[in-house]
């Protein structure tokens, strides 16, 4: 189309992703720079949530005692939440602090907690032994409630919308400091913390691995966690439907992941359905491409049969034109039918960054299009903001900071 072409358009507006108010880092090329490995230092000492049963069974031989006391510990671990030597009566009084020390060292410290005026939302920061910062945010809904867990202290990833990757990544978090966030959780709930109860023996039914990190980043400890989290006998007996694995779109990691027997809930963090925008966005899209991803993620509806969710964060006239809501649509029927739901979720506020969210007449739209296209489509709620506690808005402040090094003194 020339100048004088008589066909007006009027050119949506586009603004380019590209870090503001803070400096994004890049690698040698100038690229924005991926980080996948971590310093081994700084892990935490080994914990019974670290272990597989049978290996619980020989460190309790180790510490001196009969291997039947790790059943014993399992349970006052991840039924009762308690990592106190002196509330387990049943173990005999010589070597239990040993072995209670032993199993089940301290991993998380609570530094600060923030709630909502209704108190239905929980924002808690934690300590790690070696200084890490990280937090988890608990919700209440009716009839669920959810723990959105960390996996990482810092992420990698360098996705200048979100707070947690302005840090960088400061190290992978094991696997019981991942379980650990869930039985404090329990703990909390089960001290009457988070609000009325709607019944007794209440505890956290969802899992989503939302909070800090890419927990594909981190396979290994993430998986362990999984397993501890979704054992009936030897772990939390959580339902694997309940736990939400949420990705930038690491496709090898989610192939592995569609090949594991635990059919978790997937969720792929797509926010635009063109590389041309995606790879400004979400900088692991130079390794993968958006239809390397959805080929993956359709993968691993095939495998598990599980409906997966694609996450899009909507961003004034950034990523929320109508347009782009048809070719997300094409995109995703093109992979076939009824395999795939949509959660747009309007940008929350980070430090720095100017982008706002979307107006709510072209969240709408957007809405509404891929719903009318045939994709089961919703808005999502964000809870939380007000503590900064939403998806994208955690990082550890300089207050945090402050507060962790008083407490820690
Ligand atoms: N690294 C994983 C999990 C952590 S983020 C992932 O990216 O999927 C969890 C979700 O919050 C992701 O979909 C992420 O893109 C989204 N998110 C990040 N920053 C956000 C922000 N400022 N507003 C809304 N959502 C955000």
């Amino acid at each position: 189309m020339t100048e004088s072409s008589p066909v007006r358009t009027t050119r949506p507006r586009q603004v380019r992703p590209r870090a503001e108010g803070w400096t994004q880092r890049v690698d040698a090329e100038g690229k924005p720079l991926l980080q996948f490995t971590a310093p081994k230092r700084g892990m935490p000492p080994v914990h019974l949530a670290d272990l597989t049963p049978e290996q619980r069974v020989e460190k309790v031989k180790e510490l001196g005692l009969p291997g039947f006391r790790a059943k014993q510990v399992e349970k006052h671990y991840f039924q009762h939440y308690t990592s106190d030597a002196a509330a387990m009566t049943d173990l005999p009084a010589s070597g239990r602090e040993e072995l209670v020390a032993g199993l089940l060292p301290r991993l998380l410290t609570e530094v600060r907690r923030l709630e909502t005026d209704r108190g239905d939302t929980i924002k808690f920061l934690w300590r790690l032994h070696d200084g890490a910062l990280v937090e988890s945010v608990l919700m209440r809904y009716p009839g669920r409630i959810t723990l959105c867990v960390s996996s990482q202290a810092g992420c990698g990833m360098n996705c200048p919308f979100c707070a947690t990757g302005q840090a960088g990544l400061t190290r992978n978090m094991s696997a019981a400091e991942i379980v650990e966030q869930v039985v404090r959780a329990n703990a909390a709930i089960r001290a009457g913390e988070l609000g009325p109860a709607e019944h007794a023996d209440e505890r956290v039914t969802n899992i989503v691995f939302m909070g800090m990190g890419e927990p594909l980043a981190n396979y290994n400890r993430v998986m362990q966690a999984v397993r501890t989290m979704v054992d009936k006998d030897h772990g939390l007996g959580m339902s694997a439907r309940g736990v939400t694995v949420s990705t930038v779109g690491l496709v090898p990691a989610i192939n592995k992941l569609a090949a594991e027997d635990i059919p978790v809930t997937f969720a792929l963090s797509l926010h635009a359905p063109d590389d041309h925008l995606r790879d400004e966005m979400i900088p692991i899209n130079s390794r993968w491409k958006v239809d390397e991803a959805l080929d993956a993620a359709r993968g691993y509806f095939e495998k598990t049969g599980r409906r997966v969710s694609i996450e899009y964060a909507l961003i004034k006239d950034m990523n929320d034109h109508a347009w782009r809501a048809d070719l997300l649509a094409t995109k995703l029927n093109e992979r076939g039918r009824g395999w795939v739901h949509v959660n747009p979720i309007p940008l929350n506020p980070t430090p720095g960054s100017v982008w706002t969210a979307s107006d709510k007449d072209v969240q709408r739209e957007f809405v509404r299009r891929l719903n009318e296209a045939g994709i089961p489509t919703t808005l999502r709620d964000t809870r939380g903001k007000e503590i900064d506690g939403a998806c994208g808005q955690l990082v550890a402040t300089e207050e945090d900071r402050a507060v962790a090094a008083s407490a820690a003194g």
